[in-house]
């Protein structure tokens, strides 16, 4: 893999501290740019500068954005806590090359093995965005990159019951706390309560599902992901 460094200059210096637990993938949203046009928009947006850790351009060549050890500006309340891998190309309106998918699906797999971790996540999955685009690999990345968690649908209709502890719900309690969902004070006790169908319902609305406080497939498939 070939990883250039940039060195993008960056403006106020970078905050550090970042502790990678995920890996949070992006499209440029752009058809053809470089690192220096992302470092540009970027500073536009009245930011340090790229937001990224890294670019991955579509003849495969991998740019280093910012420092790792820098917290990141590419997805809010996780800036802190993942590294952001952005891709060359607007994946809702094309589909990715294998030379780039082979750079991205390298870098993704060096970074899980240095910091140990195994999760990776599209934007769209912590944010309400359409960010990596509806063609992106993202399924395919996370099987390849040997991401875990990627646990099934398992086909009932999951809702609110407080009398009866269900390991369904206390992953989707999981996963709604890791997605900064309140599921009120018990946490991920696996007990569906008002706590976690406000916060069904809460999850519901930003992804633009239907609100009733079940979750059946499209519902834990977002929350889940595939
Ligand atoms: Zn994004």
């Amino acid at each position: 893999m070939n990883i250039i460094n940039a060195n993008l200059v960056f403006r106020d210096g970078l905050n550090y501290g970042n502790n990678p637990k995920m890996i949070i993938l992006h499209h440029a949203d752009a058809s053809v740019c470089s690192i220096e046009d992302i470092h540009k928009w970027h500073m536009d947006n009245g930011w340090s500068g790229c937001g990224y850790h890294y670019f991955v351009r579509k003849n495969g060549t991998v740019y280093v954005g910012r420092d790792e050890k820098a917290i990141g500006a590419h997805c809010i309340n996780y800036n802190a806590v993942s590294i952001g891998i952005c891709a060359e190309g607007n994946f809702n309106c094309e589909t990715m090359g294998e030379v780039q998918y082979n750079a991205l699906l390298q870098l993704t797999r060096s970074k899980l093995g240095k910091y140990g971790i195994s999760r990776i996540c599209g934007h769209f999955e912590l944010y309400s965005t359409d960010c990596p685009g509806s063609n992106f690999p993202l399924d395919r990345i996370k099987k390849e990159a040997g991401a875990a968690g990627e646990i099934s649908y398992s086909g009932y209709l999951i809702k609110m019951n407080s009398g009866v502890s269900d390991e369904n719900v206390r992953i989707i309690q999981r996963k709604l706390i890791e997605k900064g969902y309140d599921v009120g004070s018990s946490g991920a006790d696996g007990y569906f309560g008002e706590g976690t169908l406000e916060a069904v319902k809460k999850f519901q609305e930003d992804m633009g599902l239907e609100v009733d406080g079940v979750v059946g497939g499209n519902t834990w498939e977002r929350l889940i992901g595939r």
